[in-house]
């Protein structure tokens, strides 16, 4: 099924060096082949909605630097306005308008944020919002869900607990026990799961985070009225709500998942497009919980490089072409044409449990080997992931991009278009065919 042989010689030889000199070559370990095998693609350029290799291979890009370009690469607007804003400065360290231009942008499109703090990952964002909840609320725990990512910070990194209702033990080398013993983890979408956490530690849970639409364990879900549920049992323990929409925040709706789903948290995180691309993130949430935050308040926080101003403008004007584009219509026109290309395409394949396929919005993903969508992570877990990897292999034959793992999401840029989405839907169907 091969129509191009691509030459990958001089990936290969960037990936040497890169061996020596980063972990594993890379650094961020998503980045690495290792769940799909094969040496990473070294890239040199991006343009709308193609990505070139250092071989002079060309992709279509579905990966959207997992989320931050969802107007696609080289935006004509972005980069006009970091030029300009090269030639003031880079970085002062000290209060400029334009944090202030970007927060308040923010604000207008997410009812209910009465205040935020300008960080530089999603990482430092997850990690301050929920000191900032400890702070409030004087309490020590708090829930995460299996599946859902809310990146490196010692206090996420946990295992699931060998039943319901148990403490975090670390998933990760070097995070001592001290620091994920106050983690609890609970079932994503199962309610019974989190009541029997409140029912155990009720008195001590600051907080409850969840990507309200999890798409780091491929794509799941809320069941209705899970978000729901969460916002009902922490104003009934006193807990704060944290809605991680790092990937979803200013993808799926001008209000994010708070207005797709009617549930308004007492927290945000956000990050990706915020930055467009440049490394921003964002918390916030109700003023009387960031004011708990220095130099306010007790709760201590801080970065030379927060509200850095190449990434406020560049944040600024990917808003601004969000709104222009009319993105997010325009997303959804194309997500329901690639509903409609899976569903001609791969319905006799979804009825012998060969693949699922979800999609909301900009984020789709297919699962192989069953034909029920996988609603937590064990589900997910036990998909067919090899199938993935051939499917995966078969998409770069075909000059395709994703994120290099079954685990993954597909995203949708604005310069996606419906034939670039004929041509994923039609590797997926000619892998199933020759797996017949
Ligand atoms: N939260 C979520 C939901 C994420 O998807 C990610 C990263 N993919 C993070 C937090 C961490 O963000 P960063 O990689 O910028 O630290």
């Amino acid at each position: 099924m091969k129509n191009k042989e691509h030459n990958f010689s001089h990936s290969i030889s960037v990936m040497e060096r890169s061996y020596r000199v980063f972990p594993g070559g890379v650094n961020s370990p998503v980045r690495s082949f290792r769940s799909v095998g094969g040496t990473p693609i070294v890239f040199s350029s991006g343009k709308g909605k193609y990505l070139y290799d250092v071989d002079g291979n060309e992709f279509i890009d579905f990966c959207s630097s997992w989320g931050p370009l969802i107007v696609g690469y080289s935006n004509p607007a972005i980069i006009g306005a970091m030029q300009e804003q090269l030639y003031k400065a880079i970085t002062f360290g000290a209060p400029s308008d334009l944090e202030v231009k970007l927060a308040e942008k923010i604000m207008d499109w997410v009812p209910g944020l009465e205040m935020l703090r300008f960080v530089s990952s999603g990482t430092e964002a997850t990690m301050s919002a929920v000191r900032a909840a400890r702070a409030a609320t004087k309490k020590n725990k708090f829930i995460k869900f299996e599946g859902c990512y809310h990146g490196h910070a010692d206090q996420f990194l946990v295992k699931a607990g060998s039943g319901l209702a148990t403490l975090g033990n670390p998933s990760s080398a070097g995070v001592p026990v001290g620091t994920t013993s106050d983690t609890l983890t609970a079932i994503y979408n199962s309610e019974e799961s989190v009541l029997e956490l409140f029912e155990k530690y009720g008195d001590d849970i600051a907080a409850v985070i969840i990507e309200p639409v999890a798409a780091n364990m491929g794509l799941v879900l809320p069941k209705s009225g899970f978000l729901q549920f969460l916002r009902n049992v922490t104003e009934k323990f006193g807990a704060v709500l944290i809605f991680d929409e790092v990937m979803t925040g200013f993808r799926l709706a001008r209000g994010g998942c708070a207005e797709i789903f009617s549930v308004e948290p007492d927290m945000w995180t956000f990050g990706k497009i915020i930055g467009g691309g440049v490394p921003a993130a964002a918390y916030g949430g109700k003023k009387q919980i960031m004011q708990q935050v220095a130099p306010l308040g007790a709760a201590y926080q801080a970065g030379t490089l927060s509200g850095n101003p190449l990434a406020m403008v560049a944040g600024y004007a990917t808003l601004c072409e969000i709104e222009q584009q009319n993105a997010f219509i325009k997303l959804e026109n194309l997500g329901q044409k690639l509903d409609s290309l899976v569903d001609a395409e791969l319905k006799s394949f979804i009825e012998k449990s060969k693949v699922c396929y979800v999609r909301i919005g900009s984020f789709f993903c297919f699962f192989f080997g069953t034909n029920k969508l996988p609603t937590h992570f064990s589900e997910v877990a036990s998909t067919d992931m090899k199938l993935f990897n051939k499917v995966y292999h078969a998409w770069i034959e075909q000059g395709i991009y994703l994120g290099p793992s079954g685990y993954e999401v597909g995203f949708l840029s604005t310069c996606i278009e419906e034939i670039d989405l004929k041509k994923l839907v039609e590797v997926v169907k000619n892998v199933l065919i020759t797996e017949e």
